[in-house]
């Protein structure tokens, strides 16, 4: 989904949509992520006058504990204004100046905006770099696996 961004966030629009994680393969490629991120795109000014975009994402996402192997779910949420800049200049100092900046994140002015691509660069940002329990039963999945009550019921 492509988007004028500048005209978006000037005209106030707004999207709400769903990412599927099974169909993204960046994320695939980081881990068996499953679920429906839900989110919304809308468009307005900040209080400078900036054009902005604020993206919410929420989703439960089920994944397979790194410690245990069993599986797991998760919850992602977040709200990020992203502020558009119109040259690379601007961007850069806002985000990467040491004074004081009340800009969280930033992208470029752009006809073709891939709204799709900014939804799947924050959730990934959001995964966690690797899923556990928060209470994980740990090896003790390893050692029902080796028990002998287990071997026993395969030779059976
Ligand atoms: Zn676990």
């Amino acid at each position: 989904m492509y988007i004028n961004n500048v005209k978006f966030a000037k005209s106030a629009h707004r999207i709400d949509s769903e990412l599927v994680l099974e169909s993204v393969e960046r994320i695939q490629e980081i881990g068996e992520y499953k679920g429906t991120i839900k989110y919304t795109l809308e468009g307005g000014v900040d209080r400078l006058n900036r054009p902005t975009l604020i993206l919410s994402i929420y989703g439960i996402i089920s994944a397979l504990c790194q410690n245990c192997l069993q599986p797991l779910e998760f919850s992602i949420e977040n709200q990020t204004p992203i502020t558009i800049f119109f040259n690379e200049d601007q961007l850069d100092a806002a985000l990467f100046s040491e004074s004081e900046s009340d800009v969280s994140d930033g992208v470029l002015a752009e006809d073709e905006f891939d709204v799709v691509q900014l939804v799947e660069d924050e959730v990934i940002m959001l995964l966690p770099y690797a899923a556990k329990h928060d209470s994980c039963i740990g090896l003790s999945y390893h050692d029902e696996v080796e028990s002998p009550f287990n071997v026993l019921k395969q030779i059976i």
